[in-house]
C-alpha cells in the first residue's frame, strides 16, 4: 500500500478517510478461496462501512450483504447486490422494516427472539407471504474480546439460547408463513482466537443435526463475522484454519456456508488523515491538537480502542504526548501517552486501521461537517463522499425557523 497522503491532502483538504479498494479485493478473495470446497456466500456486514462506492466494489466481487436496518438493505440493493444475497439481522426490527424486508424478498431474516418471530409471522400472514427465517443462536461462549463487542454470552442481548431456538424452529415448521432455512451465530468482533469460534460452531452443528432428525432441514449455516484485524501487534486467525474448522464441523452435511465479515474485509484498508493545528504543554503534559476529532472517529473514545498513529514528518526529537481533537470533551482523543516527534502546523497525522466502524460512527457533534471519503484503486484516487457543508448540516432545521 503506497498512498501519498500529502498529495491527497492538497487535493481534498483534511481531515479525510482514504480506502484502498485493492486491499478489499484481496481480503475478499482470500476468504472466498478458503471456502472454495463448498457452496458459500460471503455477506459483507455493511455496518462496518456502508459507503455506496465501497459496497459497490464488494458487489462486483460477488459479495452479499448482512444488514442491520432496512436502510442498509436499501443501500445494498442500490449498488446491485441481489436480494437473494441479502440477510437482515438485529435485535430490534420495527414493523415497517419487517414489512419492507418481506416485500423486497431478501434471502432471510435473522430472528433474535420468540416475540420477534411472532411479529414476523403475523406481518407475513397479513401480506400473504412466506418468509425465510434464520434463528440467531446465542451459544453462551466468551469470545475473549472487548466486552462492548462481545455478543455471544447469555448476558448479552443477542440471539436466543439453544432450547428457545428449538422451539422457534418447530414453530416455523408448523407455520404456513414461516420457512426455516438458516441457523446463525455471531459471538463477537475483533476475534483473534479460533477456539471460541470452534466451540460456538460445534454447538450450532449439533443443533443442526438435532433439527435434521426431526425433519427440519436447514440450507444455510451462517457463522457470523468477527474475524480480527491488525490494530497493534495482534496475531490473527488464519483464514485457512478458520475455514477448515468450519468444513470439518459440517462434514457430510449438504449446506451452504454463510460468513458475515465486516472488519476483516475493510478495517485495514482505511486511513484517517488529519493535520496538526497546534502543540501545547500543560505543566509537563504535551498535547498535539489536530483538526480531526471524536465525531469523525469515535473508537478511542467509545472503546478506548487502540489505533496506530504516525506523524508524517522527519523530525527526530520524539517525546510523549496525547493526540487530541478540538471538541469540548476530555474523551476527544485519538491516542494517549504515545511517542511522537515534534510537529509544526499542517504536518499530517495518519491513523491506521480506520476502514471499519470509523466513518459509519461519525456524527455532526459541535456542528462539524462529516469529512470526505476517498478511494484508491489501481493507483488512482477518486472522491466517494464529498465533505459536508454547513448548509448540509442545517438543511433539515432551517425550514422551521
Ligand atoms: C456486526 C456484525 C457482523 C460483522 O462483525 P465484524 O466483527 O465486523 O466481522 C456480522 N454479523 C452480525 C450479525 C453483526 O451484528
Amino acid at each position: 500500500m503506497n498512498i501519498d497522503f500529502q498529495e491527497l491532502a492538497d487535493k481534498y483538504q483534511t481531515p479525510y478517510y482514504v480506502y484502498d479498494f485493492d486491499y478489499i479485493t484481496k481480503q475478499f478473495n482470500e476468504l472466498k478461496e478458503a471456502f472454495k470446497a463448498r457452496k458459500s456466500l460471503i455477506a459483507y456486514a455493511l455496518k462496518a462501512n456502508s459507503n455506496l462506492s465501497l459496497i459497490k466494489h464488494l458487489a462486483k466481487q460477488g459479495s452479499g450483504a448482512d444488514c442491520v436496518s432496512i436502510g442498509e438493505v436499501k443501500r445494498a440493493l442500490k449498488v446491485g447486490i441481489p436480494a437473494y444475497k441479502i440477510i437482515f439481522s438485529g435485535v430490534g426490527k420495527i414493523d415497517l422494516e419487517i414489512k419492507q424486508a418481506l416485500e423486497l424478498n431478501i434471502l432471510m431474516i435473522n430472528v433474535e427472539s420468540e416475540a420477534e418471530l411472532e411479529r414476523i409471522e403475523s406481518i407475513a400472514k397479513s401480506l400473504n407471504k412466506i418468509v425465510r427465517i434464520s434463528i440467531r443462536v446465542n451459544p453462551n461462549i466468551d469470545p475473549k474480546t472487548h466486552p462492548y463487542i462481545s455478543t455471544g454470552l447469555h448476558e448479552n442481548k443477542f440471539g436466543v439460547d439453544i432450547n428457545t431456538a428449538k422451539r422457534m424452529y418447530i414453530k416455523c415448521k408448523n407455520s404456513k408463513s414461516l420457512e426455516p432455512v438458516g441457523i446463525h451465530c455471531h459471538i463477537g468482533s475483533q476475534l483473534t482466537k479460533l477456539e471460541p469460534l470452534t466451540e460456538a460452531i460445534s454447538i450450532l452443528a449439533s443443533l443442526l443435526k438435532n433439527l435434521k432428525a426431526i425433519k427440519i432441514d436447514i440450507s444455510f449455516f451462517d457463522v457470523g463475522g468477527g474475524l480480527g484485524i491488525i490494530y497493534d501487534n495482534e496475531t490473527l486467525i488464519d483464514t485457512q484454519e478458520y475455514a477448515q474448522m468450519i468444513l470439518k464441523e459440517l462434514f457430510g452435511l449438504d449446506i451452504t456456508i454463510v460468513c458475515e465479515p465486516g472488519r476483516f474485509l475493510v478495517g485495514n484498508c482505511g486511513f484517517f488523515i488529519t493535520k496538526v493545528l497546534y502543540e501545547k504543554t500543560n505543566e509537563s503534559k504535551r498535547f498535539v491538537i489536530v483538526d480531526g476529532a471524536m465525531n469523525d472517529l469515535l473508537r478511542p473514545a467509545l472503546y478506548n480502542a487502540h489505533h496506530k498513529v504516525e506523524l508524517l514528518n522527519d523530525n527526530k526529537d520524539i517525546s510523549d504526548c496525547n493526540l487530541v481533537g478540538p471538541i469540548c470533551e476530555s474523551g476527544d482523543f485519538f491516542a494517549k501517552d504515545i511517542k511522537l516527534p515534534s510537529s509544526q502546523h499542517n504536518d499530517l497525522v495518519a491513523i491506521y486501521g480506520a476502514g471499519a466502524y470509523c466513518f459509519t460512527m461519525s456524527s455532526n457533534y459541535n456542528t462539524r461537517p462529516r469529512v470526505a471519503e476517498i478511494a484508491i484503486e489501481a493507483g488512482k484516487d477518486r472522491l466517494i463522499r464529498q465533505r459536508e457543508t454547513f448548509e448540509d448540516l442545517i438543511a433539515l432545521e432551517e425550514k422551521f425557523l
